[in-house]
């Protein structure tokens, strides 16, 4: 049975994980959807979603080919939306692997659900801009050199959808600091692997730091978010084909009385039969967004990643409960990775915009297309 590195503390794994990106880079393998241009391989988001899979198999998989969240998101922000001075000071470390970065939306006092909600503030006084406020769930801001920061700057702007903007706060800023990692599922191992609660308080950094035009936070958002699912998707299915592999191993090898086997079992016949319809399903309709995401962009796609964004979660949860299950006590064990993904992956439902949030909108946009 493998030891389960990422379940370590970050000081120990980090070390271990440069050694593996230097053996990536020098295989030329890295940064595989960033564009040629910041020393990627240029892949298409369909091409990436392929090798994301495979990566998603091994818990760290995508950070040791630098193609991790939340850094690959604030990546393609700052490709598609950065200054040049952006891309220079913030972009280039951050593609090379030698910085990580985190992104600061949800506030304990507002339902993240709501992306348009929130209290911090970000007021431009000169050529600053101040910012207050508190944030939670920061994933990966421990060690991170700068965080993606969705503000206020116009709190009376009559849409709701035009008054907060993404502005970048390097996070050794004066007025910043985190107050504690928070333990996820039994869980603080702290860096990479950490859920910040932060504080900004009266943090000034130049207007130069503003992401696009002001206002266009939420649009920014979803930008950001689109291809972040269709990654997140696939790593959930390359999680899934691994689970699969162990569960269908352990059922075809596991006596439960002599000479009969688990996988003899018709229940445990129909966990395999129905994870497999479901894999295939979700890999199929991921691909399927990802070609339209590449192709006609990412809003034509919208009911798309809703749709994979709250299937994918559900098989891969019904996948790992099976696979579980299957294992029985071992299942419950840090032998297997099963046990991790269960703790891990139960986020999945939940960032990135909880299922039922998902569900609603696509089925309201539609509903609209019969009214
Ligand atoms: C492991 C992890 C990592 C995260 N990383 C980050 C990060 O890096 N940066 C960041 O900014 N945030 C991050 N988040 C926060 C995440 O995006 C939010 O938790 C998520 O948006 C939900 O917001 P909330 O927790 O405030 O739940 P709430 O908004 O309070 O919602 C609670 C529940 O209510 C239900 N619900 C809410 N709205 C509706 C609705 N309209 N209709 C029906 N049901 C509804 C849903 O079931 C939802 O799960 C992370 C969260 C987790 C768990």
């Amino acid at each position: 049975m493998e030891k389960l590195l990422i379940s370590s503390p970050w000081a120990e794994v980090e070390p271990l994980f440069n050694q593996k990106r230097e053996v990536v880079k020098e295989a030329g393998l890295w940064g595989l959807a960033l564009p040629e241009a910041y020393g990627g391989q240029g892949l298409t988001l369909a091409e990436f979603g392929r090798v994301s899979e495979v990566l998603g198999r091994t818990p760290g998989g995508h950070y040791v080919f630098g193609c991790q969240a939340p850094d690959m998101g604030n990546m393609e922000l700052l490709v598609h939306a950065g200054t040049e001075a952006q891309r220079e000071r913030f972009l280039q470390p951050l593609a090379r692997g030698e910085v990580r970065s985190c992104f600061a939306m949800t506030e304990p006092e507002h339902a993240g659900s709501n992306p348009t909600w929130m209290s911090t503030t970000a007021a431009r006084e000169g050529n600053e801009y101040v910012i207050n406020g508190h944030k939670w769930f920061i994933t990966a801001a421990e060690g991170a050199a700068f965080a993606v920061v969705m503000a206020v700057t116009d709190p009376d702007a009559e849409s709701r959808h035009a008054r907060a903007s993404q502005i970048i706060v390097p996070l050794d800023t004066p007025g910043f600091h985190i107050e504690r990692n928070i333990s996820v599922m039994g869980e603080a191992h702290g860096g990479w692997n950490s859920h910040a609660e932060v504080w900004f308080e009266d943090v000034r950094v130049p207007v130069e730091n503003l992401i696009g035009e002001e206002g266009k936070g939420f649009a920014l958002a979803q930008l950001r978010l689109g291809p972040g699912r269709i990654h997140h998707c696939m790593r959930w299915i390359g999680i899934c084909e691994r689970a699969f592999d162990i569960m269908c191993s352990r059922a075809a090898r596991r006596e439960v009385a002599p000479g009969r086997h688990l996988g003899g079992q018709g229940m445990v016949q129909a966990w395999i039969a129905e994870s497999r319809a479901e894999i295939n399903a979700a890999r199929l309709m991921v691909l399927e967004t990802a070609h339209k995401i590449d192709n006609e962009g990412i809003y034509a796609a919208r009911d798309e990643i809703s749709l994979i964004k709250f299937f994918a979660a559900e098989v891969l949860m019904r996948v790992l409960d099976r696979a579980l299950q299957t294992l029985g006590g071992l299942g419950m064990s840090d032998d297997t990775p099963i046990a991790y993904w269960y703790r891990h992956e139960r986020a999945s439902r939940i960032y990135d915009g909880p299922d039922e949030v998902h569900k609603m909108s696509v089925a309201r946009r539609i509903l609209r297309r019969y009214q």
